[in-house]
């Protein structure tokens, strides 16, 4: 068992053996372009001999649900993925769900809050709609406009219920990392994106925090996920960096539109694996599939 993170060992994963992590959020049925990516996931695993980890994501308790959870286990089943520690198999790393990983949350809170990076937010909605500058991203959240920076000094703060917590970006240093599929990546803090949540007002600590916590815990050594993630990991990397730990390696996968060109999401059930086990497909099928689908402007000829 290893379930404390040594704040002070920056001596990174890398070294050590792979270990990929498939991180499904159980907010509704997976589609082709979930399908895609793990399996990108569990073939790069493979490919390392290394451990596939399967974390459910079940962070937001308004949007989980537990019979999601039961058919992504059955679909990644479906679609001939393994892993070998999970919310179903255990390890050493566990629990593998979010839910259940709380206090290694608060844990980077606390760092987070004694070293000044964080700092709670009193903003309204309002004023936030009123005070921000629109988002290039529609999915994104808007560039917060820095009110509550400065405007109080949390001395002796025991939680973070109440507040929505945001991470202070060190504005206009240029985050870049090398992606090991997309190339080398640059985002620009107080351009990109402003300061985000880490906490949210719910008392829900925000998916930025808790991945990067997991990851860690866990000894991610490399994150397969979508392009949709690539500004989400220049936050998180902020994070990583804040708190003293190892950056694990990325490879964003190429995104995947519908058959009327828009960004796949859950919504479109026509796209669900589920959907398409139905009316018969084998999963090499589903597969391929999901290759006719890729954008093509987001795939760089490669
Ligand atoms: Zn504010």
């Amino acid at each position: 068992m290893n379930n404390s993170v040594s704040f002070a060992d920056v001596n990174g994963n890398r070294a050590r053996d792979y270990r990929g992590r498939l991180a499904p959020s159980p907010t509704g049925l997976l589609h082709l372009g979930h399908a895609r990516t793990f399996w990108i996931a569990a073939r790069r695993a493979q490919e390392h001999r290394g451990t596939l980890i399967l974390r459910n994501e079940d962070l937001d308790p308004q949007r989980s649900r537990a019979e999601f959870v039961q058919a992504m286990l059955e679909d990644l089943t479906w679609l001939g993925i393994k892993w070998t520690e999970g919310p179903d198999c255990g390890g050493p790393y566990g629990p593998y769900s979010q839910s259940e990983r709380r206090s290694h949350y608060l844990e980077a809170w606390r760092r987070l809050l004694d070293n000044g990076w964080i700092y709670p937010c009193t903003c309204s909605r309002k004023d936030l709609a009123l005070a921000a500058s629109a988002p290039n991203d529609v999915d994104d959240e808007p560039i917060y406009p820095g009110r509550c920076r400065e405007l109080i000094k949390p001395s002796q703060v025991d939680a973070p219920a109440g507040a929505n917590w945001r991470f202070r970006v060190p504005e206009w240093k240029t985050i870049a990392f090398d992606d090991l599929h997309l190339g080398s990546q640059s985002f620009v803090p107080g351009k990109d994106f402003g300061d985000f949540l880490v906490w949210r007002r719910d008392d829900v600590p925000a998916y930025q925090l808790a991945v990067v916590m997991d990851d860690a815990l866990m000894k991610i050594t490399e994150v397969v996920r979508g392009a949709d993630l690539l500004k989400s990991t220049a936050r998180q990397i902020l994070i990583f960096r804040a708190l003293g730990l190892p950056v694990p390696a990325y490879y964003h996968c190429d995104l995947l539109r519908d058959d009327r060109g828009e960004r796949m999401a859950k919504r479109h059930d026509s796209a669900g694996i589920r959907h398409l086990r139905e009316i018969g497909l084998t999963p090499d099928q589903v597969l391929r599939k999901a290759e006719t689908l890729l954008a093509s402007e987001q795939n760089p000829g490669s």
